[in-house]
């Protein structure tokens, strides 16, 4: 939301904040990311248009053989977005119309599309709200005879406890497929995100923590058969040429992607371990205040891959989220509030039969989360001046009290 507002805003400190003129801090900054890879990125897309394999080039299984090892798994096979992988891999892993797969209710929208693609039937189930990943008590609870998997969403970077899943999993015969799209090499109880399953998902887009020039997807897995049959779904249903066992689709990872996503793969860790600090920083800065308002936990310790920053404002914080953003803005600060309205209260959905208040720590997230910037190259000193403003505002009543109104709050 966007506030403008023609009255300074002044401090309880008597300091005026200066009116939002331009982002000074924005959400994400790929310069940083590109600047030093910036000829090696010309020279693979020069070769790709030299050779002409734009599609199932060399460079692609160049690609999907560095991921897939790199996330502990022999296979990986290239597809033309998360969602799709999303979609191709679940069928691939054997399910079948009518089968219920368990799927955290605070998922976001391309997540829950790629189940419905799969004809398969998702029962939601709420999250942790201290983490926002998916609760596993809950996702017991919700198991009927018709369960065959679970989708758990490693969601901002964060995995969902690998011992539990598996735990759940043996227990109740589930196919585990993990929707990995925000957590590239992400860590945790010596499993890597796309390690625990029997296939998972991970995209591309440009804004992930591994971003090409443009959409992408890849299935991992370390069984043959359901790398097979994904590399069949997403080329038309084929097997081999002029023979088509499967209704499948036009889905692969352009050879432009891939020689692109190679040469950035080379810096995915050290871009991986600089968000960690930051966000460790801000948790660091976060933690000094009782102000109500408190970041997402992290459980993962240093294997967390932040994808994501985001902070609760919770109903105790003096602040309301609306009035923290506005003066985040007010500040050059560009933040956003990430899955606003959960994906089962969106018009696109309600066939699912849930109701608005069905998934309380869901909807209690959707109204508190706030994202921050976050990306390697942002320097502690504006990580500082995040965290800074935030606090500020957040222990400062007048500062909203006196200049906005109470329908904005
Ligand atoms: C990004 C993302 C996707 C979708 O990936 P696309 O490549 O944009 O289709 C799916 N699920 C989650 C959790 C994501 O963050």
């Amino acid at each position: 939301m966007q506030i403008s507002t023609s009255s300074p805003i002044v401090l309880k400190t008597g300091r005026a904040v200066p009116q939002a003129a331009k982002v000074e801090i924005p959400l994400i900054d790929l310069s940083f990311q590109h600047q030093p890879l910036q000829s090696k990125i010309e020279q693979a897309i020069q070769g790709i248009i030299q050779r002409g394999d734009y599609i199932l080039g060399w460079a692609v299984t160049e690609f999907e053989f560095a991921f897939a090892h790199a996330c502990g798994c022999h296979h990986g096979v290239g597809v033309g977005s998360g969602t799709d992988a999303i979609a191709l891999g679940l069928r691939a892993c054997g399910l079948q119309p009518g089968d219920e797969v368990l799927v955290p209710a605070n998922v976001p929208v391309p997540t829950l599309l790629g189940v419905l693609a799969a004809g398969v039937t998702p029962i939601l189930v709420d999250c942790i709200l201290e983490t926002g990943l998916i609760d596993i008590v809950a996702a017991e609870k919700a198991i009927s005879p018709r369960t065959r998997a679970i989708l758990p969403v490693h969601l901002y970077g964060q995995m969902v406890s690998p011992r539990q899943l598996l735990d759940l999993a043996s227990t109740f015969d589930l196919v585990i497929f993990e929707d990995a799209t925000q957590a590239h090499l992400a860590e945790r109880e010596g499993y890597r995100a796309g390690s625990v399953g029997m296939a998972a998902a991970f995209c591309f887009s440009p804004w992930k923590n591994l971003g090409g020039v443009g959409d992408g997807g890849l299935v991992v897995t370390r069984h043959h058969e359901i790398a097979t049959q994904v590399r069949s779904l997403c080329n038309f249903g084929a097997t081999r040429k002029h023979y088509h066992p499967y209704v499948g689709t036009n889905s692969r990872l352009d050879s432009l992607q891939a020689a692109v996503l190679t040469v950035k793969l080379s810096l995915l860790s050290r871009w991986n371990s600089d968000r960690n600090s930051l966000a460790q920083y801000y948790d660091e800065l976060f933690s000094q205040q009782g102000t109500g308002i408190q970041p997402l936990r992290n459980d993962a310790g240093s294997g967390h891959v932040y994808e994501r920053y985001i902070l609760r404002v919770t109903p105790s914080s003096s602040v309301s989220r609306s009035v923290l953003q506005a003066i985040l803005t007010a500040n050059g600060i560009q933040t956003d509030i990430p899955m606003a309205m959960p994906c089962y209260s969106q018009p696109a959905f309600r066939g699912l039969g849930y109701s608005f208040g069905s998934f309380p720590n869901t909807d209690a997230l959707s109204q508190q989360s706030l994202l921050l910037p976050l990306y390697p190259g942002l320097s502690l000193a504006n990580v500082r001046r995040v965290a800074e403003t935030v606090l500020a505002a957040g222990g400062d009543r007048q500062y909203y009290d006196i200049f906005y109104p109470c329908h904005w709050a």
